[in-house]
């Protein structure tokens, strides 16, 4: 097998695949775990003349959950009538919302959830630092996306991630108007990176981002040629409207009819296989065999924080500018880069600018070293800049 070859490509795939499902159900089984859905809320029988007592007999709800809902200080105000507590309607609310939120609750191993954090600061601040002054090659990119897999994927699990807080968020907030504090507050963290550095909670600390960057690397020599066929750049124009229509219908989904869509085909489920049924498999299994030839598509067609956290980028301090006094305007950096977004920031587009992942691709490439991933502005794109320098290659051709 030569040293770059399809079937060498090929193997290294299903390789990654098979040791992320592997050892994520070793790891799923290490750490125990509690299932991290939500309890289906049956139909609550409600009468007239009813007490808190009564309620909790006919509807299975023991003294300790209704001291949580009703906020009880004693055994006598399980005596309190239950109309005392709003009408049916405001009840029935009440208890679904009061109820979802003790599962949410009940449902998280808050040690895991610190440690995960705390890694990703200290993986993401390491990264920053080395990566300065540096320029980041093949090798160690792959390395660094491979430790990045195995230790928020594989290890630490599928929760939390950044697209499940802002997934989670509306879908619990839809189907039982519950707020969840800590849910908020880890989105806001994770709101908080992309103001500060661009996308890069994206770029290497999302399970499922850097499992898709890697496979796709996968597909690159060295030199960034393909080794299976092309790797296509899609316009952002197509793959920002179906994420955004997927956004409404997930949205519309969850208020409508108090249901999950992207729940059975969740992809962060790859990191715990026992909970990815049929479709989830199928689905995953094309998003996996598309990062090979698309940069990251479930980022790009359908992450509900690819989206937002590609809104806060507009603001991010830390984020890739150009510096058009050295730029020979060879344009490598736009080839370099996986998606769409270098050669509209190069050409400063009037259009949107798309997505940047801070995979230092541009700048790996820059042979004028004019990129940077900094808190430099973005400067004006000097009038007839591609022109003049293209001029003047062409002189000194001469
Ligand atoms: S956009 Fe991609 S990397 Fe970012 S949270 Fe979504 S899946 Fe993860
Ligand atoms: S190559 Fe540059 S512009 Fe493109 S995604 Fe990577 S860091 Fe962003």
């Amino acid at each position: 097998m030569s040293k770059s070859s399809p079937a060498k490509t090929v193997v290294l795939f299903l390789s990654l695949i098979a040791l992320v499902v592997i050892l994520s159900m070793i790891s799923g089984r290490l750490w125990g775990g509690k299932p991290e859905t939500l309890p289906e809320h049956s139909e609550l029988t409600i009468e007239k003349g009813m007490t808190l007592k009564d309620f909790g007999s006919a509807n299975g709800l023991p003294n300790s959950a209704l001291k949580v809902i009703f906020g009880l200080q004693s055994k006598s105000d399980l005596q309190k009538k239950l109309f005392e507590y709003g009408t049916a309607n405001q009840i029935k609310s009440l208890v679904i919302k009061k109820l979802a939120l003790a599962a949410e609750h009940e449902s998280k191993n808050w040690v895991k959830i610190l440690i995960k954090f705390c890694l990703w600061f200290a993986f993401l601040i390491t990264l920053f630092l080395s990566l300065r002054k540096r320029k980041i090659s093949p090798t160690l990119r792959k390395t660094a996306l491979f430790i990045s897999v195995l230790i928020f994927g594989v290890i630490m699990g599928a929760d939390p991630s950044p697209m499940g807080t802002v997934k989670d968020a509306i879908h619990l907030y839809g189907s039982t108007g519950a707020i969840f504090p800590p849910r908020m507050i880890a989105l806001m963290v994770f709101l908080v990176i992309v103001f500060v550095a661009n996308k890069y909670i994206c770029a290497w600390g999302c399970q499922f981002g850097v499992l898709q960057d890697l496979i796709f690397r996968l597909n690159q020599t060295a030199k960034t040629k393909t080794i299976m066929g092309r790797q296509v750049k899609i316009p952002f124009i197509l793959s920002n409207s179906i994420r955004l229509i997927f956004l409404g219908v997930f949205t519309i989904g969850a208020f409508v009819w108090s249901f999950d869509i992207i729940g059975p085909f969740d992809p962060f489920k790859i990191y715990k296989p026992a909970f990815l049924g049929m479709t989830g498999v199928i689905f995953v299994g094309i998003l996996l065999i598309m990062s090979l030839f698309i940069y990251r598509p479930w980022c790009h067609f359908f992450c509900p924080f690819g989206l937002v956290g590609w809104l806060v980028e507009k603001v991010s301090l830390i984020r890739i500018s150009v510096d058009y006094e050295t730029c020979i305007a060879c344009q490598k950096c736009a080839t370099a880069c996986p998606s769409t977004v270098m050669g509209a920031i190069l050409r400063q587009d009037k259009k949107t600018i798309p997505d940047c992942f801070a995979c230092y691709a541009c700048r790996e490439i820059c042979p004028t070293e004019s990129i940077r991933f900094s808190t430099r502005k973005r400067t004006i794109l000097p009038p007839g800049h591609f022109d003049e320098k293209k001029q003047s290659k062409t002189d000194i051709q001469i």
